[in-house]
């Protein structure tokens, strides 16, 4: 009898922005797997990684599949057709694909995959690591994929979601997708706070489903597989879909701003979270954007606050000594502006004393002096008393010691929603006998 071996699969960097999707490639490797009736040992991951890649076609997701067969190299060998197949280098698309035969991941993959949440991790690391560790690689292009198929195979989720995609008939790709907003709200109003990020209340706006030619028609997130099934129950359209997988994601945990940045070397492209002070007060700039600095052991970084986020009212009412922290990805130097951090929440720590000069008021009459002039000091009106200098007078601050968070059409995959605070999902078991692919075909 033939053994059986456990193969872990990873691959990334397959689609372009004129259509396909990853996951979509996933859902379909998936439908071929059972097919050949391989056991499937996990949900797959989708995880996505440092969404300040420049590189990126949208949301710098990679996938993994962890299976157990008895014809890995049949499977393997398919498996590069299909990545061959799909994947759209024509338009740019560099993917990766590795293989990994055994049954655990060692420890140190998961560093591979954290270095790539939160900084930008060279293409030739990620050969020499396949190298190094007895993976299988295969790829097209400049092999970029690389990067995101080892990351996806060794990730250490700290915590973690899901999401269920659901995906369309190929007759549908490229048509607007009719979703019945009224169901979406609903969706949200019943299953909260079990499922995340399906409805903008603020703007009124459905968030589960992309406006591109890409093949997926919504993705309900959630904290585990029976919130997002019956999400998506709840979605209403008359559009018929071809079915639907969910995934582990390392999506709404915002741990790619769980590492701190290091004020004296501040990478570009790089994500993470700073805690100093306001040394220079916001300024709105032009298209409604705030700009402040943040001084951390003598040395200033620029902060930018966008106007899409919601934000720019509050971070506004900064000044100069609060205490903050900031997450953040970094905006490269360019030759029109310094190197930027794109605030992506802030939390104060610690609130100044504003302290505005004003004329004395007369202690016997408690009404405000007048000036006597230049140099003269200030006089009561109404008494006659007289002071000789202005003093200062506490204004109460309008912003409180919280954290600020975008609105939630303005978060990315890998945000943590407000609803999530302080909620870590340890691992939860893969069950088997869930309905986590479904093909309606
Ligand atoms: P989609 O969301 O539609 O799947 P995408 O936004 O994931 O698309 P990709 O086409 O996969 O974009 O491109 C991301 C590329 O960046 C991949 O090649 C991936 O391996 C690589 N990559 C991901 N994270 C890093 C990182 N930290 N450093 C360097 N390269 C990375």
């Amino acid at each position: 009898m033939k053994s059986s071996t456990v193969i872990h699969i990873g691959f990334d960097d397959t689609d372009s922005r004129k259509g396909m999707c990853t996951t979509f490639l996933a859902y379909k490797i998936v439908e071929y797997l059972k097919k050949e009736q391989v056991r499937f040992l996990d949900y797959p991951y989708l995880i996505r990684f440092n969404p300040n890649i420049p590189w990126k076609t949208r949301g710098n997701g990679a996938v993994a599949l962890k299976i157990e067969t008895k014809e890995p190299q049949k499977i393997k060998r398919n498996i590069i057709e299909f990545i061959k197949k799909y994947s759209a280098t024509e338009d740019g698309a560099n993917p990766g694909l590795v293989f990994y035969e055994n049954k655990e991941i060692p420890d140190h993959f998961s560093k591979f995959g954290k270095a790539a949440l939160y900084s930008v991790v060279n293409r030739n690391k990620a050969r020499e690591f396949a190298a190094r560790n007895g993976l299988e690689t295969f790829h097209l292009g400049n092999g970029q994929g690389l990067v995101g198929a080892i990351g996806a195979i060794g990730y250490n989720f700290r915590d973690h979601t899901f999401e269920l995609i659901s995906y369309r008939d190929e007759s549908n790709f490229g048509k607007r997708r009719k979703i019945l907003k009224d169901s979406v709200m609903r969706m949200q109003q019943i299953t909260y706070p079990k499922t995340f990020n399906s409805f903008d209340v603020i703007k009124n706006r459905v968030l589960i489903a992309p406006h591109g030619p890409d093949p997926v028609f919504f993705g309900v997130r959630g904290e585990d597989i029976n919130s997002v099934m019956q999400g998506a129950s709840l979605v209403k359209s008359q559009e018929k879909y071809r079915g639907y997988m969910i995934f582990r994601s390392n999506q709404g945990t915002g741990d790619h701003l769980e590492n701190e940045l290091d004020i004296q070397n501040i990478k570009p492209f790089s994500s993470g979270y700073l805690i100093g002070q306001i040394s220079e007060k916001p300024k709105i700039e032009q298209g409604g954007h705030a700009f402040f600095s943040v001084t951390k052991n003598g040395t200033a970084v620029k902060c930018a606050v966008y106007r899409p986020t919601g934000l720019v009212k509050v971070a506004a009412k900064l000044i100069e000594g609060d205490l903050v922290k900031v997450g953040a990805g970094v905006r490269k130097a360019s030759k029109n502006h310094d190197q930027v951090l794109n605030v992506e929440f802030f939390e104060v720590h610690g609130l100044a004393k504003d302290i505005v000069m004003t004329n004395p008021s007369c202690t016997r009459c408690k009404k405000r002096m007048k000036s006597k002039g230049k140099g003269q000091g200030y006089k009561c009106t109404k008494c006659g008393k007289t002071a000789s200098k202005r003093v200062g007078e506490e204004i109460p601050r309008q912003i409180g010691k919280q954290l600020y968070l975008p609105i939630p059409s303005a978060h990315r995959h890998l945000t943590r929603p407000a609803q999530r605070m302080g909620k870590i999902n340890t691992r939860i078991e893969f069950d088997g006998s869930k309905k986590w692919f479904c093909n309606l075909n």
